[in-house]
């Protein structure tokens, strides 16, 4: 087996390993302890969020869909390994058509906070509908973790919707601009949750990024 191989069989078996809830953090107070690394999920509402840690951890209702304004904003917390490897944080969604005001506020200092005050989170995976391809409001969470030089890294979802020169495109576009960006990784990998691509490279992919 080559190395690309044994990541990728090495992030399947813990990734088929014990995973669990730990806790729902509504504010910085309800934080976990730092004891784990850390990596987060972010992206926009109905992005694909949800699926994607489901089709990651082989489970098929770790992370519970909402499309709920307002009862989203809060970090999600799963213990990986046992013993405890690693943690997925699944942060709120954001850019909703009709979110009022206050509560992107409350998006902003929470989230913010939270890559600020975060030694233990490792990396970032912004997740990017394949169809719409980067939006103001991903500019916006890039900048933001550019400034708190929290690394991250652009997902593209729901590859399967659109057809593979249209992928080829949209990952040529997010690409270019992934590299005018001082925190973020330069390789963008596509992935689809409802038929499985690219997730044996994601797992790598977050294996790597709090083993690195
Ligand atoms: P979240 O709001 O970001 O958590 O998004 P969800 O995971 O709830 O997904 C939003 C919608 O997109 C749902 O209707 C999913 O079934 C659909 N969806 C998510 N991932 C995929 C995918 O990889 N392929 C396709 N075709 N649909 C997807």
């Amino acid at each position: 087996m080559d190395e690309v191989e044994d990541r990728i069989e090495a992030a399947r078996k813990l990734f088929a390993g014990p995973i669990a809830f730990l806790r729902s953090a509504p504010e910085l107070k309800f934080l976990p302890e730092p004891t784990a690394p850390e990596v987060a999920f972010a992206g926009r509402s109905n992005v694909g969020k949800s699926s994607l840690l489901n089709a990651l951890t082989g489970r098929n209702s770790l992370a519970r869909t909402s499309n709920t304004p307002g009862r989203t904003q809060e970090l999600n917390f799963f213990d990986v390994g046992d013993p405890l490897q690693f943690r997925l944080v699944d942060m709120p969604g954001y850019g909703f058509a009709k979110a009022p005001k206050d509560l992107m506020r409350k998006w902003r200092y929470l989230v913010n906070d939270y890559l600020r005050g975060r030694p233990v989170l490792k990396r970032v995976l912004v997740l990017v509908d394949s169809r719409h391809g980067l939006k103001d409001v991903d500019r916006e969470l890039m900048d933001m973790l550019d400034k708190a030089a929290v690394s991250y890294r652009l997902v593209l979802t729901k590859s399967d919707k659109v057809k593979a020169s249209e992928l080829a495109e949209v990952h040529a576009r997010v690409v270019d601009e992934a590299r005018k960006h001082p925190a973020a990784h330069p390789h963008v990998i596509a992935t689809s949750s409802e038929k499985g691509g690219g997730i044996p490279e994601l797992r790598a992919a977050v294996l790597d990024s709090v083993t690195e």
